[in-house]
């Protein structure tokens, strides 16, 4: 990406933009929450999020990794239960990857399996427990893969990355849970789409609107997104048809 004052301010609006999506979508996450666990899952991330984003405005001339550093130590300090440190902890550690080039398609990749490292190692999910392990998993693979071997630019890469993880919240549907609160539900947690693997989709979705905007493209979805129920998340709908990306113009 281009130089450090334009990496501040993608970082910036990328956190602006993620702080906007959660609350929009805090409802929403607090009912996922509540099905299979304690419902505070939205208003954990929308107010971890907002916290970040507030302290990057205030962070003047940092380096882009302190930036997104930054991001980690006030999700830790805003957000207990397991998702802080899980996804604060994650962020603030994978920061490392972009302190010597910056961001770049390499960097990028670096930071991406830094992240799922952490998680992994902090939460001990494996693929398959119901976490945002199984969003993530797809997701980093597929980013690595497409810029590591089949050189697509870094904003398709990225567009490629969303939809696995977009697979991988359905993925999330229909299996019991092995970590976390949802696991004490046992096989009653079948059934239910996990929270932090649709709070990571839509951190993703709004990391790759920032990218479009600041690597100045547009990215085809797969229009296989997962329909987000009006009333119950509790019936979770197959046939999502359309989603309500601003394609096509
Ligand atoms: P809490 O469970 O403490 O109330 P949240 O509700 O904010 O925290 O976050 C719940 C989400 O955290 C789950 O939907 C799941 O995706 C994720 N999670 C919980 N435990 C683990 C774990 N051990 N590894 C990975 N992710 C986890
Ligand atoms: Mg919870």
């Amino acid at each position: 990406m281009a130089d450090a004052d334009t990496q501040r301010e993608a970082v910036r609006a990328a956190a602006e933009n993620v702080a906007d999506r959660l609350e929009d979508e805090k409802e929403y996450l607090t009912d996922l929450d509540s099905a299979i666990g304690d419902a505070d899952h939205g208003a954990n991330m929308s107010r971890g999020f907002r916290a970040a984003a507030d302290a990057e405005a205030d962070a003047d001339d940092a380096e882009p990794s302190d930036l997104v550093k930054q991001v980690g130590t006030t999700l830790i300090s805003e957000v207990g239960g397991a998702s802080g440190p899980l996804y604060g902890g994650s962020i603030m550690s994978a920061s490392q990857t972009f302190a010597e080039d910056g961001i770049t398609a390499e960097t990028s990749v670096d930071f991406a399996e830094a992240y799922l490292d952490k998680v992994k190692d902090r939460g001990d999910a494996r693929i398959g427990a119901k976490t945002m392990v199984d969003a993530l998993t797809p997701a980093v693979h597929t980013y690595k893969k497409s810029i590591e071997q089949d050189d697509l630019p870094p904003l398709e890469a990225l567009g490629k990355a969303v939809d696995a993880a977009e697979r991988g919240v359905e993925f999330t549907v229909p299996i019991r849970a092995e970590k976390g609160r949802a696991s004490y539900l046992g096989w009653r947690s079948v059934g239910h789409q996990d929270p932090g693997a649709t709070s990571t989709l839509y951190i993703m979705e709004e990391l790759l609107a920032t990218a479009e905007e600041y690597l100045e493209g547009d990215v085809e979805r797969d229009a296989t997104a997962v329909e987000q129920p009006d009333e119950d998340p509790s019936d979770v709908a197959e046939d999502g048809a359309a989603d309500d990306d601003e394609g096509g113009e």
